[in-house]
């Protein structure tokens, strides 16, 4: 209720960025407002529990605005948090995967040690758009042999065909577009 009427005041729209014909959502006045930046944390914890108890092992958030709201769902939840980055910028060995983005191409990694095997798996992001990032981070969590149990992101973009990805998956999602 409160994380859903912060998202409908603060996240902003912005035409033509990255690329022309894109609508994209800004979420850093989200961020910067105290109560909004809590409610929404909260509100996304709230897919790791249930009935009042934690059943999530590991949160991982993928780059970058996963990292800032994984990383204080985690805390919430008392689990660790796992990163999911851009090719290149992970330290040791890493599962890797490539996949295609509403604009452009990407490729996803994990270290490979971060879950382990049988652990269950919170995925959190910002924006559910063509659901290419939601694939590519579940099958680097299996590569682990990591069990992804819930999905919770801010907002879900209702005109591209995200939900494929998501399957039958329990997801939470704080606002339609
Ligand atoms: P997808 O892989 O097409 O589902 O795109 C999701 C990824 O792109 C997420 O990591 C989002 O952060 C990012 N993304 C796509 N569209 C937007 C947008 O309008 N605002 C913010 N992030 C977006």
């Amino acid at each position: 209720e409160r994380a859903q009427q912060a998202l409908a005041r603060l996240v902003v729209d912005v035409s033509d960025f990255p690329q022309k014909g894109i609508v994209f959502k800004d979420i850093t006045p989200l961020l910067a407002d105290a109560d909004g930046l809590a409610a929404v944390v909260s509100a996304l914890a709230d897919a790791g529990r249930d009935g009042g108890e934690v059943v999530v092992d590991k949160v991982v958030g993928m780059e970058s605005r996963g990292f800032i709201l994984g990383a204080p769902v985690a805390v919430e939840l008392g689990t660790g948090f796992v990163p999911v980055r851009k090719a290149g910028k992970l330290p040791r060995a890493t599962h890797t995967v490539a996949y295609d983005l509403e604009y452009g191409d990407a490729t996803l990694e994990i270290h490979q040690d971060a879950v382990a095997p049988g652990e269950r798996v919170l995925l959190i992001d910002d924006v559910l758009a063509t659901g290419g990032t939601l694939a590519a981070t579940r099958q680097l969590v299996e590569a682990c042999g990591g069990d992804v149990v819930a999905v919770a992101m801010l907002m879900e973009l209702t005109f591209l065909p995200g939900r494929g990805a998501v399957g039958n998956l329990p997801f939470t999602v704080l606002m339609t577009v």
